[in-house]
């Protein structure tokens, strides 16, 4: 998926930080359990966490990227903040980053008590979503697009677990471990 907002970079080089061979498990454990299947050379999904409580920057795959085993350092952008009026976001990393860099943003922006979102795509989720009780949101939007942020915003209240309409999943924690093991245990769930 191509980005729909201009990227402002302030730096060229990878973000470095500790936390970041955590989100490379959990882009692997996604990869391995169908979560983020490949599209157009990339993989459908995107995987971010916020390195600082409170701050509203946050560490993202890259665009276009193929989620797997050993991703290496430029394969995560760090989003500094973003102008959701006018498509623009300022990050630093070697490439774009993740073309749903705004929903994660504005996210982060909402919920202070959130400080990772797992992005997937799952059929089975996505099937049986009413019928499990997921919260869902009102109607399909593009992908990447403002319209989707809106309708994401307008019912996200306290969840932890958002299905996009004909699109895929959200699924939020406090920490990684959190949205991680939510993600697949819905999964799991969904697909019995
Ligand atoms: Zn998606």
């Amino acid at each position: 998926m191509r980005v729909s907002f201009t990227t402002v970079f302030t730096d060229t080089l990878p973000p470095v930080d500790p936390a970041i061979e955590e989100l490379k498990g959990w882009c692997r454990r996604f990869h391995d359990q169908g979560l983020t299947p490949s599209y157009d050379g990339g993989s459908l999904g995107n995987l971010s966490f916020r390195p600082e409580k409170r701050k509203n920057s946050f560490i993202i795959t890259a665009s276009q990227l193929e989620l797997k085993d050993n991703l290496t350092a430029d394969a995560f952008v760090r989003v500094h903040t973003c102008d959701s009026n006018r498509g623009i976001v300022h990050a630093s990393g070697a490439r774009e980053p993740s073309s749903e860099s705004m929903l994660h943003f504005e996210i982060y922006k909402a919920r202070s008590d959130i400080n990772a979102i797992f992005h997937g795509h799952c059929a089975p989720i996505l099937e049986r979503a009413e019928e499990m009780d997921l919260a869902v949101t009102s109607r399909e939007e593009a992908f990447g697009s403002s319209a989707l942020v809106r309708r994401v915003l307008e019912m996200l209240d306290d969840h932890t677990f958002v299905v996009m309409k004909n699109h895929g999943f959200l699924a939020l924690g406090a920490d990684m471990e959190s949205a991680g093991e939510l993600a697949l245990r819905v999964h799991g769930e969904c697909s019995r």
